[in-house]
């Protein structure tokens, strides 16, 4: 059975008192595939929003981590404390992040060894402009981000991360990739991922595509082959379209 995993990324939203309301009426839901939902939210609402997500399945986690354990870093929050507040998840290598805050295939390498390390589940984001994508350059673009985030990851390891196909074109704009466009990319991803380990360690590596996830679009592109969930910003946001999106996961079952 194909498997899912439908993960809302909260971005810089909503307040701590908000978000316990939103994990509880999560919780309410009571997802036949909860173990397959999870929430990424703001360093500040975790452990609020773990204690009450606590025994419903939903996975939770952050949205960044510096790689190293502790030190002089002022403002970063290390993989030993998302730890100690039990995250499951954490986002690394957002395009908001390499754009804005200068995150480089380099840290998303270090980042991804010390969560995989800690037994946190990196969830890794990839994809390319709409610049590159003109210029017919996706898959050469994607296939290097593949390359150098994963350099020096052994496959027992490299299976455990969920990669998320996100065209910085479709993210936050309303434009989704076609399910056929962003199945072309999540297959293309797992063939590169199965040339640096194995077929078997590619039928295994999570894919979720990313950008403009909604309701309305849902089922046709997690009906795709290669599309094991999706990373959903906007339509996170709101308890019922964050759960439509989880029942349609769950009718494809
Ligand atoms: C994201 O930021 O990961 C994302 C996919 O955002 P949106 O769904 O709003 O495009």
């Amino acid at each position: 059975m194909k498997k899912f995993l439908i993960a809302g990324n909260w971005k810089m939203n909503k307040l701590t008192s908000e978000a316990g309301a939103f994990a509880e009426e999560l919780k309410a839901k009571n997802f036949t595939n909860a173990e397959e939902v999870a929430i990424l939210v703001p360093f500040t609402q975790l452990a609020e929003v773990g204690s009450k997500l606590a025994g419903s399945g939903i996975g939770f986690g952050a949205q960044n981590v510096h790689f190293e354990k502790s030190g002089a870093f002022t403002g970063e929050i290390s993989v030993p404390m998302l730890q100690e507040i039990g995250v499951d998840y954490c986002i690394v290598g957002h395009s908001e992040r390499r754009e804005y805050f200068g995150e480089t295939d380099l840290t998303v390498n270090k980042k991804l060894k010390a969560l995989l390390e800690a037994g946190i589940t990196p969830i890794l984001c990839v994809g390319e402009s709409l610049e590159v994508r003109e210029g017919k350059g996706e898959q050469t673009f994607v296939a290097n981000q593949v390359f150098a985030d994963f350099e020096g990851i052994p496959r027992n390891m490299a299976t455990k991360v969920v990669i998320a196909y996100e065209p910085i074109w479709a993210i936050g704009t309303g434009k989704t990739a076609t399910p056929e466009q962003a199945e072309e990319m999540c297959a293309f991803i797992r063939g590169v991922f199965g040339g640096m380990y194995d077929n078997e360690a590619a039928d295994e590596i999570l894919i979720l595509y990313g950008g403009s996830m909604k309701p309305s679009n849902a089922a046709d592109l997690l009906a795709k082959p290669d599309i094991n969930g999706g990373l959903i910003g906007g339509a996170s946001l709101k308890v019922d379209d964050f759960s439509a999106i989880v029942d349609a996961a769950a009718q494809l079952k």
